[in-house]
């Protein structure tokens, strides 16, 4: 990773391959005189930023393209040093071409994320609204979206810089009594440090645990279908997707692998994963499938149990739920094939709460399936206001930084002297910082960046 910011960088900021217009981006000290080398049309310098010029990209004599160059003058841009974007026709020989040529006239090919790494290292943005940025890119739903774009606007870099305030308040006090330590004094109130000190664990708590559903929300949540043979799974999963995606035959056991579609229910992405038929496995490929099942069970947020309604006795129903559900695991269970039933549900299917009546093949009561995975899931729903936590690395460091202060709870507690309070109360801000980006490595900083496009 280069950290220099003294050079002019380039890349196609648009995907690669051939697009109705490419965009070429540039940012540094010499984005413009660069341009300017290569750009028939006016002359760039006297105009105002924010502008849209029409003119041509010439190497020599040769004409490359007709082109919009867009111009946006430090500190007014998204790296807050000069950049310019080359709206280019989005053929793949052209693109090439104009880029080679910048490099000739004397810009550097950007490296993964380092348009954004300048915008952080400029103070654009601080590290967590950087990575918001690749979140964004790469969110693929309403609700990872919504979460990405939060932290992009600093929902969650205020809360932590309120949190970080206070502690740099009191460490500060602190400090002032080490200056004094002779005469024994306490300018840092211990009560009040303490009700302070749990007042952000309470914050801190909060944001540890939105991960779980921050984090199923930006992943999609992972969803696993499961039930005897022929219970329905897979017709039930083509209902669901409203397509005919996975196989369905009624020879007992032909879901052999784990098939997975993702289904976007109220803005979230559920992954929902069809197992193979939970029984004793006849044959080896099938044991396989079946130990593969329980294996996605583990992992999974939530679980679908299906039966066969026409089928399935108490006894069984036990038995399955018994051995299929685990801890806290969301389950719904699903009774299947009502469209067999001679009248209304009788007095022999098993009547439990959180199931749900449904026929996969007649495709009655899929709609309520959806939105009762939805409230399964999400039981609370997602309230758009609260910061949700996305990220691991924001989550270690908020891990961390709990660690911390719980000692310095326990250091107001049992009293311990001010110099390793005020280590601890350090200690907690190092990794608030962390998340931030007060306090970084060039490891860090490589790690981030280096998972970012070209171009971003
Ligand atoms: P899986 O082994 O659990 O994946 O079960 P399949 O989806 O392959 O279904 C097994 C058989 O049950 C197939 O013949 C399906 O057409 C049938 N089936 C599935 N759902 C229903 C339903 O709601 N009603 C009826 N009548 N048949 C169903």
């Amino acid at each position: 990773m280069n950290y220099l910011t003294n050079d002019t960088i380039v890349a196609l900021a648009t995907p690669a391959g051939s697009g109705a217009i490419g965009v070429i981006r540039l940012s540094g000290p010499d984005a413009l005189i660069i341009t300017q080398k290569v750009f028939k049309g006016k002359d760039l310098f006297v105009q105002a930023s924010h502008t849209v010029h029409f003119g041509h990209i010439a190497d020599g004599d040769i004409i490359l393209d007709e082109v919009l160059v867009s111009l946006f003058i430090a500190p007014r841009s998204y790296t807050r040093e000069n950049v310019v974007e080359i709206s280019c026709h989005g053929s793949a020989y052209i693109i090439e071409s104009v880029i080679k040529l910048l490099i000739r006239q004397g810009a550097r090919a950007a490296q993964p994320g380092e348009f954004t790494l300048r915008a952080f290292l400029n103070g654009q943005l601080d590290l967590s609204q950087a990575e918001a940025v690749a979140d964004l890119i790469a969110s693929n739903s309403k609700a990872s979206q919504h979460a990405a774009m939060n932290q992009l606007r600093g929902g969650f870099s205020n809360q932590l810089s309120a949190l970080r305030q206070q502690l740099v308040n009191f460490a500060s006090l602190i400090e002032l009594e080490l200056d004094f330590a002779e005469e024994d004094v306490e300018f840092a109130n211990r009560g009040q440090l303490k009700q302070a000190v749990v007042d952000t664990l309470n914050i801190l708590t909060r944001l540890i645990k939105s991960f779980e559903l921050g984090n199923a929300i930006k992943q999609g949540i992972s969803t696993v279908i499961a039930g005897r043979p022929n219970a329905g799974k897979s017709t039930l999963l083509n209902a669901l997707l409203n397509e005919e995606r996975a196989i369905v035959s009624d020879i007992a056991g032909t879901t052999r692998d784990t098939i997975e579609e993702v289904l976007n229910i109220n803005g979230v992405n559920f992954r929902l994963v069809d197992t193979a038929g939970l029984r004793e496995a006849t044959d080896t490929i099938e044991a396989i499938g079946v130990e593969k099942a329980y294996e996605k069970i583990r992992q999974s947020a939530m679980l679908i149990y299906v039966f066969d309604v026409t089928a399935t006795t108490k006894e069984q129903l036990a038995a399955d739920l018994a051995n299929l559900q685990r801890g806290d695991l969301p389950t719904l269970i699903v009774a299947n094939k009502t469209d067999l039933l001679q009248a209304d549900v009788s007095d022999d299917i098993p009547k439990i709460s959180n199931m749900l009546y449904v026929s996969a093949k007649e495709k009655q009561h899929i709609d309520e399936l959806k939105q009762r995975i939805y409230h399964t899931a999400i039981s609370d729903g997602i309230d758009e206001n609260e910061t949700l936590i996305t990220n691991v690395r924001h989550l270690e460091a908020l891990q961390k930084t709990e660690a911390s202060l719980i000692k310095v709870l326990e250091g107001i507690d049992n009293p311990i002297t001010s110099d390793f309070l005020a280590m601890d109360i350090k200690q907690a801000l190092h990794y608030l910082g962390e998340i931030t980006g007060t306090v970084t490595t060039d490891d860090l900083l490589e790690n981030i960046f280096s998972k970012f496009c070209i171009g971003k």
